[in-house]
């Protein structure tokens, strides 16, 4: 039985409600991409320190091969997503503009590139440590969004103990459905994830957080959850930012995380389903993290789809096998509409991180014109953080960066609530992120 309290009630405070666009994708099948003949493999795909290259140019590579081991505790393994060969490691162009350090492959015109289950050890004999080194093995980061290395949720600190996991499977983000599909395609596999942290966390229960918008989704797992099992489904209203970690929290438990405390001090990990299934991959059949689930969506492209593609695949080859983009288009976003980055160039690759690649026509990408605050107080209704965003940005707009941080400006999360409801057409969110930008900069 889901908690009814979550139907009824505020299931956090603030928040906003952007239009969903979610048809256009959340009934289609996940279809695997062709594989191609170049990957560029960009180091940097992890919060923390990017990987080492183990490999030069030449090598002979498997696909699910490493290709470049972790540097610190906060980092993860890069594994090769084609059998191929090592053409290139130089600086190649990402998302977000400009180059970074990257491996590119070619792969082998004649391999299969199928990946045979490898054995990896047992979870059941293994400790937390364990299990946190062979997630590190595997590459996987918080899909999530922030690409935090996900092993590193794993090492608790002495005496923690941990009541709660939690699936994220709000996905609230508009047009974005690749965690819907997931949950509706491979709700085994989630479930076998979910057993395998929560047996070595030792959690007491999981709960799986998933918006209304996706019954289908919610079926689909409920009717694999064994009776004795401590796992739940809660459907959650729907309201954006609901995958925050905190408002989910906040939604499924009544528990506000203060500022600075990690979750796990309070006895909850929580992790994106995609993440958790990420896990059972590898400990059930040795797949590393090589493919990531997108979704391609937005009136500018000609056919939407959920995608499974390989790292490395250029966002303009996923376009092409889509249909190409509409004359008209104006934008690509890699993310969603409220927290994705704008593309510098369409030859950036697909990251650990991609979740979406839209499209907008100039309807939907120019930006309003902005006027002068009005002081409505929208835009502090709105955010889930308590914050006053209204001031936030005229503090970035002056460059006062102490000030900035004396309100609060380490809590925001560039959830875009208040920009999406300032009538003044302020950037809000965008002020806010360069002047964070800024102060990373100047701190060196
Ligand atoms: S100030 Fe930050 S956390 Fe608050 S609504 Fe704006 S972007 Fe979201
Ligand atoms: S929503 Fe826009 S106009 Fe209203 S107070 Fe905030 S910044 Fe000012």
């Amino acid at each position: 039985m889901h908690n009814l309290a979550n139907l009824f009630f505020e299931s956090f405070q603030h928040g906003v409600h952007p239009p969903e666009h979610k048809k256009h994708t959340d009934t289609l099948p996940t279809q695997r991409m062709p594989f191609l003949a170049r990957y560029i493999l960009p180091l940097n795909q992890n919060l923390g320190a990017p990987p080492n290259p183990i490999v030069k140019v030449g090598d002979r590579v498997l696909r699910g091969q490493p290709i470049a081991e972790p540097a610190a505790f906060f980092s993860t393994t890069l594994h090769s997503p084609v059998t191929g060969w090592i053409r290139a490691i130089g600086n190649r162009r990402v998302a977000e503009g400009g180059f970074q350090s990257a491996i590119e492959i070619e792969a082998d015109p004649y391999a299969t590139q199928r990946l045979d289950p490898q054995p990896r050890p047992d979870w059941r004999k293994m400790s937390r440590d364990e299990l946190a080194k062979e997630v590190q093995r595997a590459g996987i980061v918080g899909l999530g969004g922030a690409a935090l290395p996900a092993h590193v949720k794993y090492v608790l600190r002495e005496g923690v103990k941990i009541r709660t996991l939690i699936a994220n499977g709000a996905e609230c983000e508009p047009y974005l459905t690749n965690d819907h599909r997931l949950m509706v395609e491979r709700p085994q596999a989630l479930l076998q994830g979910i057993e395998i942290l929560q047996t070595l966390l030792g959690a007491e229960q999981s709960i799986i957080g998933v918006e209304l918008n996706k019954p289908d989704a919610i079926a689909e797992l409920r009717r694999h959850i064994l009776p004795d099992q401590p796992i739940r489904v809660e459907p959650l209203r729907v309201k954006y930012p609901q995958g925050d970690s905190k408002m989910l929290i906040k939604a499924l438990l009544g528990i506000e995380v203060p500022p600075g405390v990690r979750s796990a001090d309070l006895g909850i990990i929580m992790n994106n389903v995609g993440t958790i299934t990420a896990i059972a991959d590898w400990f059930e059949q040795g797949m590393p993290y090589i493919d990531r689930r997108v979704t391609v969506s937005g009136p500018g492209v000609k056919n939407s789809a959920n995608l499974l593609v390989p790292l490395g695949t250029p966002v303009r080859e996923v376009l092409r096998f889509c249909g190409g983009l509409r004359e008209d288009t104006k934008e690509v976003l890699v993310g969603g509409p409220m927290m994705g980055v704008s593309i510098a160039s369409l030859d950036a690759p697909i990251i650990k991180i991609s979740g979406g690649i839209l499209a907008f026509t100039a309807q939907e990408a120019d930006r309003p014109v902005e006027y002068p605050c009005i002081r409505c107080g929208r835009c502090v209704e709105a955010c889930p953080y308590f914050l006053n965003p209204s001031k936030l940005a005229r503090l970035a707009k002056a460059r006062l960066f102490e000030e900035m941080k004396n309100v609060g400006v380490g809590e925001c999360v560039e959830c875009g609530s208040c920009t999406y409801v300032c009538p003044s057409g302020i950037p809000i969110v965008q002020l806010i992120r360069s002047a964070r930008a800024d102060i990373r900069r100047r701190k060196g």
